[in-house]
């Protein structure tokens, strides 16, 4: 955290990192002493929101502060984030599955494939609101304020609650990895998870990406509409999709997710590739593959027509 990547990054617009730096440190402070539990990003809850820091009030009604525990009195404190991507071998044993993430997605006869698409899950009102928070070891998360719409997996509604990025892409198709991969993260009633996936590849200046960069970079926060999220995350939604059940990709690796990445890659800039890396705490932040131990995918394709020669068009 002493030396983030991010004074390096050759910024699109000048403002000082110190700055930055310090609010970052700040936040993350206060989500420590707020009791966020150590081994688990704020994002991998149904409520990431963390209890207020309040202090105690004295008989009189005067606010004083909480007196701080001396350090033979203090608790040992839960390891904070003590997980690396350069050493996966070290993550607990719940990540340790037979149905962990990112799994290989491959057409294979054992699929099933039937109609659909991606817009097919996504509920019509879906609209982001969303607040940058400081996340895993310097990366950037987006949180959810109130209701940010839903998705259907499964038929099941799931309430969407933070979305965030990886460099490169975690997921592979085909034998493929691309250059980026957005995680958007919801949790149904019972507490099950979905995530949906969508893939990346240097292209052209994406502008729903733009405002991304632009909320994380300032700690700030990110509204969008459907219409945008469809067009510019979804590569216009009318597009196909891989299903399987597996895990998070970060401690403590849950598993029972139902994941949806979409087959069609999306293109974001190499400029915006670069700042999106550096957000990202300025290293490649992608789990490695993981063994798919027989599990099968559904495949939603847009053009399907009863025939598994129709994939073509995912
Ligand atoms: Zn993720």
């Amino acid at each position: 955290m002493a030396s983030r990547p991010r004074t390096t990054y050759p910024a699109r617009r000048r403002r000082p990192s110190t700055f930055l730096v310090g609010a970052v440190l700040v936040v993350a402070s206060a989500g420590a002493a707020a009791g966020v539990r150590a081994d688990r990003e704020p994002w991998q809850t149904p409520d990431p929101t963390p209890a207020p820091v309040t202090a105690t009030p004295s008989p009189t009604g005067t606010p004083t502060p909480t007196p701080t525990p001396t350090p033979s009195a203090t608790k040992p404190a839960e390891p904070v984030n003590d997980w690396s991507y350069g050493n996966t071998a070290a993550w607990p044993a719940t990540c340790k599955g037979n149905s962990q993430s990112p799994m290989p997605l491959r057409h294979t006869d054992a699929d099933v494939v039937k109609p659909g698409s991606v817009s097919s899950l996504l509920a019509p009102a879906m609209a982001l609101s969303l607040t940058a928070t400081p996340s895993h070891a310097g990366t950037v998360a987006l949180l959810c304020k109130g209701d940010c719409g839903e998705i259907r997996v499964g038929g099941k509604p799931h309430a969407i609650k933070n979305m965030h990025w990886h460099t490169p892409s975690e997921h592979t198709i085909d034998g493929r990895r691309t250059a980026a991969e957005l995680h958007i993260v919801s949790f149904a009633a019972d507490g099950k998870i979905a995530v949906m996936s969508a893939l990346f590849d240097q292209g052209t200046v994406n502008p729903l990406v733009e405002n991304t960069l632009d909320a994380m970079e300032d700690m700030a926060d990110l509204s969008t509409t459907a219409e945008d999220i469809k067009a510019h995350f979804f590569s216009g939604a009318d597009v196909g999709c891989g299903v399987y059940k597996g895990s998070l990709t970060t401690p403590p690796c849950t598993e029972g997710l139902s994941w949806v990445v979409t087959t069609k890659i999306g293109s974001m800039s190499r400029r915006q590739l670069r700042h999106l890396q550096a957000l990202n705490g300025g290293h490649e932040n992608a789990r490695p593959l993981q063994e798919p131990y027989g599990r099968s995918i559904e495949w939603l394709e847009v053009n399907f027509a009863g025939s598994r020669s129709a994939r073509a068009g995912a």
